[in-house]
């Protein structure tokens, strides 16, 4: 590292190089070196790179920074996210990287009762300096007509993929078509298909252009997988479970029934764990997200929700119980692991029949990726050589023990 580059380069307020400091952001990421720059010198731009990145303070920073100085910062700046995790989290960094200035945030977003929606509708009216939303609920709001963004500057689109891929593009549409023209407008994005490019041309004006290589996932994040009929899918898992160490993991199956399903099974056999899919109440989600946050819950199993932009460190291992019908989905997934500066593993669990879906996301990935038959040699079904192994049920290898990892 004999180029260390710090936060101090940009000529960021001081109020906001303190606001990193007690975020402990001591050297700005590759999308953040390269995005910041751009948007303090008032560009439009368009920024691609991988979840777990640091887009959040890419445009957070420089936001603070520029509102910092203004007179008047009511409603100025509008961020908008797929999801209410995600317009939470966003909401708490903005809090956490501006807490030495005098700037002011509120999260905008879905679920909940009347009592949340008179609550958000109140904070829209006294206002606030910046928004945070998902689309539909805040387009709810505007289409009341009780509030507008005249004197918006800022239109910030995050996860503008997932955004799409939630159906929010009615949405996003009907609400930039009540924003001022006059406006500086970014789009962040984890992958860039076409319908993303038409959507920036649509609503940016003459954009910069950042694009940080899709290879990330390969460099800290160990990937492997193995072999494994239906019917011993589970036992692998158990025994995986109890082979790697992690304090924090992952499992990520295709469906909401398969989720309950494996969560109750794996309660059964002893793993702490809780489920993670969008049935629950958001309240009930925030509670599971914060024991898992502070440690005191290792193990979530959940759908593709649990897959973009949930902000947790050190989680150490993912594990996909089934092989994501997205490739795209794949590097989201073990995209949760190896965050920041640490390093995580993956494992895929695949079946035969997903081996079609494995060939497309080594195709994504761009590279063949191992197999593996650790910790398992000898009682799993593998295939193609389950045939030649002994085929005693599993209970002459390894027995799957489980103990919650203290710290
Ligand atoms: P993305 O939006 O690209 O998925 P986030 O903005 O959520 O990524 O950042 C991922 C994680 O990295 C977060 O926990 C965030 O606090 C942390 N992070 C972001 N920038 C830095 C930095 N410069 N130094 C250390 N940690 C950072
Ligand atoms: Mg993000």
């Amino acid at each position: 590292m004999n180029d260390e580059i710090g936060f101090d380069r940009f000529g960021l307020h001081p109020d906001v190089l303190d606001g990193l400091a007690a975020m402990g952001f001591r050297k700005p990421s590759p999308v953040q070196q390269q995005a910041i720059p751009l948007i303090l010198d008032g560009r439009d731009l368009i920024a691609c790179a991988q979840t777990g990145t640091g887009k959040t303070a890419a445009f957070v920073l420089p936001l603070i920074d520029h509102l910092i100085d203004l007179d008047d910062r009511h409603l100025s700046a509008l961020i908008l996210t797929p999801t209410r995790e995600l317009a939470l989290q966003i909401d708490q960094q903005i809090e956490g990287l501006s807490y030495y200035s005098p700037i002011s945030s509120i999260p905008i977003y879905g679920g909940g009762d009347g009592a949340l929606w008179d609550q958000q509708h109140k904070a829209l009216r006294q206002g606030a300096d910046l928004v945070v939303a998902t689309p539909g609920r805040l387009w709810s709001f505007m289409a009341t007509g009780n509030f507008q963004f005249d004197r918006l500057r800022y239109l910030i689109l995050d996860e503008a993929d997932r955004m799409l891929d939630m159906g929010f593009l009615e949405d996003i549409m009907r609400i930039v078509a009540r924003l001022p023209k006059e406006r500086q407008t970014l789009m962040f994005s984890a992958t860039m298909p076409d319908r993303i490019r038409q959507l920036a041309s649509s609503i940016l004006r003459d954009p910069a252009q950042v694009s940080i290589a899709v290879s990330r996932p390969a460099d800290k994040i160990e990937q492997m997988a193995l072999q494994v009929m239906d019917d011993r899918k589970l036992e692998v898992l158990l025994a995986l479970l109890a082979e790697f160490p992690f304090r924090s993991a992952l499992i990520f199956c295709s469906s909401k029934d398969k989720v309950k399903q494996l969560h109750q099974t794996l309660r059964k056999s002893g793993v702490m764990n809780e489920a993670f899919h969008s049935d629950l109440e958001q309240q009930v989600r925030e509670e599971i997200m914060r024991g898992f946050k502070a440690g005191r819950l290792p193990v979530l199993v959940g759908t593709d929700v649990l897959s973009r932009g949930i902000d947790v460190d050190n989680i150490d291992l993912v594990i996909n119980y089934d092989v994501p019908p997205d490739p795209e989905d794949y590097v989201h997934r073990i995209g949760r692991t190896g965050r920041a500066e640490r390093n995580g593993r993956s494992i895929t669990i695949v079946n035969p029949m997903d081996l079609r879906r494995w060939k497309r996301i080594e195709e994504l990935v761009g590279r063949a990726l191992p197999w593996t038959e650790r910790p398992l040699c000898g009682w799993i079904g593998s295939v193609p050589k389950s045939e030649s192994r002994g085929s005693s049920g599993g209970k002459g290898g390894r027995k799957p023990s489980y103990k919650k990892r203290s710290k």
